[in-house]
């Protein structure tokens, strides 16, 4: 059976194919951009500063008039930040200035306020000397004009949003979001707000896949649950066909049910690989359609979520034009024991958490693939390598990271 580096692999050489450059594109908004992919390089439209930027609150000032200091000099004016200077300072002359005005042609400095009297309304004293340049930013001192600010590919988020709207992107070209079709599979599934009858269970999958394509910055289209019939599963397959990735949750393992091979076959979808080494999620199906990916993923709610992190996460990621991501895996101290009689390798839901700087894993009590509650108390999966039976406590051990870890403490610098 393949191993789970060997099947991310396949899908990570399936992700390579995707060209950016036949990824369909859209204008938004620029406070619609975060959390987009940037589909063009953006580039500076003016010098930064675009003028002689003041840094200070002071008084513009010849650095050579200071010297011998103190100096007294002529207070001729006053420059506001957001007015355009009206003279040109001449020698023995200060012109008052503030925080982010334009400096005046003939001034090299500024002077703080704070190293000043102001001796009378046309008069200022100047206690200490400067060395030409002081406190003024010259024009495109940061950044020229024309320079790259971001480049195609880059996600955007918190920091980048400052950026773009200095440059003047009030709209934004950001890659389409791929669109992923979710198809429940199952006689037994009800829908969420219904009450499960004799052997049933309510449908969580779809919930739980809704989110994690929204997390991945996908669109997720949640499809009409299909029964585990030839003709419901094609019907809805089908379907599912019309959207970038088709994620089929149930009907992969061996039962006699289940069907969904057989219609992938039916419709050509192209089957990739149909079983990884790892627990859970060993009954993973990868398969291809022209140009969409589709998965067949094992219904248990703790393998379906899993299996969609190792190997659905990169494909989304590339159709946004991102690279394919490498997975977050931080190395920390067990907390506990494990056992681990698969010989898979094995990814159990387990909380990470830092404390006095060093990262802890704890195993959450799971009893299961079927067991989603237990993710609720993890924020990572600890890896259990392949063969490996026993973990002892103490020991190191790598963990896949999905929400940041708790028990980062406050402030304390
Ligand atoms: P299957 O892969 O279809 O054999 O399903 C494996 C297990 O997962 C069974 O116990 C199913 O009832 C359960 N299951 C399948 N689909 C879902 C779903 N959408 N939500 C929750 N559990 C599911
Ligand atoms: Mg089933």
């Amino acid at each position: 059976m393949l191993t789970v580096k060997a099947a991310r692999e396949i899908v990570l050489d399936h992700c390579g194919s995707v060209r950016t450059d036949h990824l369909s594109t859209e204008m938004v908004p620029l406070l619609a951009s975060q959390g987009r992919v940037l589909a063009e390089p953006v580039h500076l439209d003016l010098d930064q500063p675009p003028f002689d930027r003041s840094m200070r609150d002071g008084y513009a000032v010849k650095s050579r008039d200071l010297d011998p200091a103190p100096a007294r000099l002529r207070c001729v004016g006053e420059i506001k930040a957001g007015e355009a200077p009206s003279r040109i300072l001449e020698s023995g002359e200060a012109i008052q200035i503030m925080t982010g005005a334009p400096a005046p042609e003939g001034a090299d400095a500024v002077i703080m306020v704070e190293h000043t009297e102001r001796l009378s309304e046309d008069e200022v004293a100047v206690l200490r000397t400067l060395p030409p340049g002081a406190n003024i930013a010259p024009r495109g001192s940061e950044r020229r004009r024309g320079d790259l600010l971001m480049s195609t590919s880059t996600p955007l988020g918190v920091l980048e949003m400052g950026g773009l709207a200095a440059v003047g992107k009030s709209r934004v070209r950001v890659f389409q979001r791929p669109v992923a079709a979710i198809l429940a599979t199952g006689d037994e599934l009800v829908e969420v707000d219904q009450e499960p009858g004799p052997g049933q269970i309510r449908n969580s999958n779809a919930y739980s896949l809704s989110a994690q394509v929204v997390s991945h910055g996908g669109t997720p289209r949640v499809l009409a649950t299909a029964g585990d019939s030839l003709d419901q599963l094609r019907r809805q397959i089908r379907l599912g066909l019309q959207s970038d990735v088709l994620l089929v949750s149930g009907g992969v393992s061996a039962g006699k049910y289940d069907l969904v091979e057989d219609v992938f076959e039916e419709l050509g979808i192209q089957i990739q690989f149909e079983a990884v080494s790892m627990r859970p999620g060993k009954p993973t199906v990868f398969a291809r359609r022209g140009r969409q990916f589709v998965f067949g993923l094992p219904g248990n709610p703790v393998s379906t979520f899993v299996a969609f992190e190792l190997f659905v996460a990169p494909v989304l990621q590339v159709l946004q034009g991102l690279p394919a991501g490498a997975l977050t895996v931080v190395r920390g101290r067990l907390q506990e024991k494990i056992l681990e009689k698969s010989g898979r390798t094995a990814l159990l839901p387990a909380s990470v958490t830092l404390e006095s700087g060093d990262i802890r894993i704890r195993p959450v009590s799971w009893k299961g693939s079927a067991d989603i509650f237990s993710l609720a108390d993890a924020n990572g999966l600890v890896v259990v390598p392949l063969e490996c039976r026993e973990l002892s406590a103490g020991q190191e051990a790598d963990a896949l990271l999905f929400e940041p870890m708790t028990g980062l403490s406050d402030c304390e610098f």
